[in-house]
């Protein structure tokens, strides 16, 4: 919607006009030419295409008799790579649907923060929730854990203000980034080692998962099979076959759903040398940044993890983690401490 109300401001001329412009017709007439739907833009966003490849069988018919277009679920498509030129890069698109899968809530107040679905209590794993009214100032606006309720949640208030984590997460970023693009090489091979060993772990995990999950679904077919022919041969009623078949067709469905996330992640696993390569690029694109952007934020950044509040000081002292978009987190003091060593070495 924002995006949309940014284009008709702008006076960019929508899908249609822009059509017509060029002598092609269209279904949908809009007599404002710089007019732009929020599912205009959504349409655009979702458009995988635009990264240089051909997607079929985006829907289908159910049958001979039923001709009614479906959408088919995103693991049923074809996707041919590289069947024309690119506009959008891959890791931008995929990026755009990350976020869009975020909820990012707005508030009664039309006030947003960037930090918004990205922040986690480090203590129950909950998301923290932006709070902010029209009367705050900018200081005031701050993020409490999900789980917390005045006296009977589950989790204490882990409450930070939003500039408070503009800065720390600032700092964290300008630490790495200095750090990255200074000893490129050390921390490559320093994160390589981290990364296929957790990787090695991840992946098995996944693996044997999956053998379970597949085990699983291969017996449900052979269940279902089962209760037919009971039911052909009369031995179980139609209510209760259409029970059971009901509740073998959720228990399928929700199978092969967590199938193809794991399948996904170990995809993911096994690109890991890619990916720490395009962070330390992305690390090199950001040296010097002296302000949080948006853009910034979600480029480098997949989670932050809110610690409780120390006060054994005196003074209320708060830490955070970051989780790296790409590469996880980062032990980032033992490499500033192995650095340090190597210098008085
Ligand atoms: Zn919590």
């Amino acid at each position: 919607m924002q995006i949309a109300k940014a284009l008709t401001a702008a006076k960019v001329p929508n899908p249609s006009a822009y059509k017509n412009s060029r002598g092609l017709t269209t279904r949908h007439f809009d007599s404002d030419p710089y007019h732009w739907n929020a599912n205009t833009v959504v349409h655009i966003l979702e458009r995988k295409e635009y990264t240089g490849c051909t997607v079929n069988f985006k829907t289908y018919t159910n049958s001979i008799w039923d001709k009614k277009q479906r959408d088919n679920p995103e693991e049923n498509w074809a996707v041919f790579e590289n069947t024309h030129p690119e506009i959008i890069k891959p890791d931008v698109f995929k990026k755009v649907q990350e976020i869009r899968k975020q909820r990012h809530r707005r508030t009664r107040t039309g006030k947003s923060s960037m930090f918004s679905g990205l922040v986690y209590c480090e203590d129950c794993g909950a998301k923290m929730r932006y709070c902010t009214t029209k009367d705050f100032e900018k200081r005031q606006d701050h993020f409490v854990c999900g789980n917390y309720k005045s006296n009977t949640g589950s989790c204490t208030i882990h409450f930070i203000r939003a500039v408070v984590l503009e800065q720390l997460v600032l700092n964290n970023l300008q630490v790495v980034i200095s750090y990255v693009t200074a000893h490129e090489n050390y921390f490559r091979q320093v994160m390589t080692e981290k990364m296929s060993l957790k990787s090695a772990e991840i992946v098995k995990s996944a693996k044997r998962k999956l053998a379970q999950k597949e085990k699983r679904l291969a017996e449900l077919d052979r269940l279902f099979i089962k209760i037919y022919e009971d039911n052909v041969a009369a031995k179980l009623s139609d209510e209760r076959f259409a029970m059971m078949s009901e509740q073998y067709e959720d228990e399928q469905a929700k199978l092969k759903s967590e199938i193809i996330s794991l399948q996904v992640e170990i995809a993911e696993q096994e690109r890991q040398a890619e990916n720490l390569e395009l962070f330390i690029k992305r690390a090199r694109k950001y040296e010097g940044l002296n302000e949080l952007t948006p853009y910034a934020l979600r480029e480098l950044v997949k989670a932050i993890y809110v610690e409780k509040p120390d006060k054994s000081s005196g003074k209320r002292k708060q830490k955070i983690r970051i989780q790296y978009d790409l590469v996880g987190f980062i032990p980032i003091n033992e490499l500033l401490q192995a650095e340090k060593q190597r210098e008085t070495a």
